[in-house]
C-alpha cells in the first residue's frame, strides 16, 4: 500500500532531536512564550527574509489576526480566490468582512490577477493571495493592482512554505502573510500551529498583542484580542524541522518532475509550473474527467489519493448566501482534481509505481 501521506515516517526522521527538545522543555518547566518560540520565530523570519515572524495557534488564526490588526470589519470587502481551502474565506467572514470571489487561472489554479480589477469597489480593502498547492501566485500583477488601488496584500502561505518567487520567499511578497504548520503542511508541527510574517513593525506589534488577549504587557489590554499562541513544544519541533525544509521541498520538486515527465495518459491533465523554484508541491493535483473510476482503479492497486477540495467555499452550506453565484472555472477544478501521493519520504520505487499504474489506466 502507498499511503497518501505518511506523517509517522516524515517525523521519525527527527525523533532523536524531538526527544532532546521534549526533555529540555520538561526540564525547563516553561511551556508558552519562551525561548523555543523566540528561537523559531527568529529562524523563520530569517528563512522568509522578513523583519518579523510571530507564532500563533494555527493558520486560520494567523489570517484572521492579520485582518483584525488592519482593522477591517463589517462593510469592508476582501478579494479572495474562489478556488481555495475554506479557511481563507473563514478568516475574512470571521472579521465581519465580505469575501469577494475571483476565479483562478485554470493552469496554475491560483487567483487570476486579470480578473481582480472588475471586482474592486470603494469598499475593497485587501487581496488575499493564496499560494494554492504550493505555487506562488502571480505576485507582481497582484501587487501592482494593490498599489494602484491602495489595497493591502495578505498572503495565505499555508501551503507554500519555502517557495521562491523572483528571488524572494513566500511570506515576504505582500504586506503580511499567514502560515499554517498543521501536521500535513510542508513545514508541519506535531499538532496545530501557525505563524505570521511581515516587514511592518506596527502590524507585527499589533498582531502580537491581539494574539495574546489584546495585551501589550501583562494585565494591560489595548485591543479586544484573542488567545492564539504557539506553544513551546510545537515551536521547538518546528525549529528542528525548519532546517530540513529546503531539502524536503527539493525532494518534492524531484518527485513532481518525475510525475510530470513520466505520466503519459490522455485522460490525465498534469499540473505545470513556469518556474520550478516558485512551486513547493504541497499538493500534486492532476485533473481527469473520470475521477470516480480513477480513484477506484488506484484504490484497487493500493494507492491512496485525496481530493483538494471536493466542494468550493461558495457551494458550502456555511456560505449559503453565495450559493447562487457561479464560478465555472473553480467548479471545473473541484469536479476534476485528484491529489497523488506527495511527500519527501516517498521512495523512487513508490513514485515509479504510481506513474506506471496511472499510465495503465484506461477510461
Ligand atoms: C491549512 C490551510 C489553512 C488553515 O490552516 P490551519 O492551521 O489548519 O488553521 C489556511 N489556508 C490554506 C490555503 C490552508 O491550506
Amino acid at each position: 500500500m502507498i499511503p497518501f501521506l505518511d506523517l509517522h515516517k516524515i517525523n521519525e526522521r527527527f525523533r532523536s532531536q524531538f526527544d532532546a527538545k521534549v526533555k529540555e522543555i520538561l526540564d525547563s518547566g516553561w511551556y508558552l512564550q519562551g525561548k523555543q518560540n523566540d528561537s523559531f520565530c527568529e529562524h523563520f523570519a530569517a528563512f522568509c527574509g522578513t523583519d518579523y515572524s510571530l507564532g500563533v495557534a494555527n493558520g486560520l488564526d494567523a489570517l484572521r489576526i492579520i485582518i483584525k490588526a488592519y482593522g477591517f470589519g463589517v462593510g469592508d470587502e476582501i478579494i479572495v480566490p474562489a478556488n481555495t481551502f475554506i479557511a481563507t474565506v473563514l478568516a475574512v467572514s470571521d472579521n465581519g468582512c465580505t469575501p469577494v470571489f475571483v476565479e483562478p487561472d485554470i493552469n496554475t489554479y491560483t487567483i487570476n490577477p486579470s480578473l481582480i480589477k472588475e471586482k474592486l469597489t470603494s469598499r475593497t480593502k485587501a487581496i488575499m493571495a493564496v499560494h494554492l498547492y504550493g505555487q506562488a501566485c502571480q505576485m507582481d500583477e497582484i501587487n501592482a493592482i494593490a498599489k494602484k488601488y491602495n489595497l493591502k496584500v495578505i498572503e495565505d502561505a499555508a501551503q507554500a512554505h519555502g517557495a521562491i518567487y523572483k528571488g524572494k520567499r513566500v511570506g515576504n511578497l505582500g504586506d503580511a502573510a499567514g502560515f499554517s504548520f498543521y501536521p500535513g503542511k510542508n513545514l508541519g508541527a506535531l499538532g496545530d500551529a501557525g505563524g505570521i510574517t511581515t516587514n511592518d513593525k506596527d502590524l507585527y506589534e499589533k498582531c502580537k498583542a491581539i494574539a495574546n488577549y489584546g495585551s501589550d504587557y501583562k494585565y494591560h489590554h489595548i485591543y479586544k484580542g484573542l488567545n492564539s499562541r504557539l506553544d513551546e513544544m510545537q515551536a521547538a519541533f518546528l525549529d528542528v524541522k525548519l532546517g530540513s525544509l529546503d531539502e524536503d521541498n527539493n525532494r518534492r520538486r524531484e518527485i513532481s518532475k518525475y510525475y510530470r515527465d513520466n505520466i503519459k495518459n490522455p485522460n490525465i491533465i498534469l499540473p505545470s509550473t513556469e518556474d520550478e523554484l516558485s512551486h513547493v508541491w504541497h499538493i500534486f493535483a492532476i485533473r481527469t474527467s473520470n475521477r470516480e473510476e480513477l480513484i477506484k482503479y488506484l484504490n484497487g492497486t493500493g494507492i491512496q489519493t485525496n481530493i483538494h477540495y471536493p466542494t468550493p467555499p461558495h457551494k458550502q452550506l456555511a456560505y449559503n448566501e453565495f450559493k447562487e453565484q457561479s464560478y465555472p472555472i473553480t467548479e471545473e477544478i473541484h469536479n476534476t482534481v485528484l491529489s497523488l501521493p506527495m511527500s519527501p519520504v516517498l521512495s523512487n520505487r513508490d513514485v515509479k509505481e504510481i506513474a506506471d499504474i496511472l499510465n495503465s489506466f484506461k477510461n
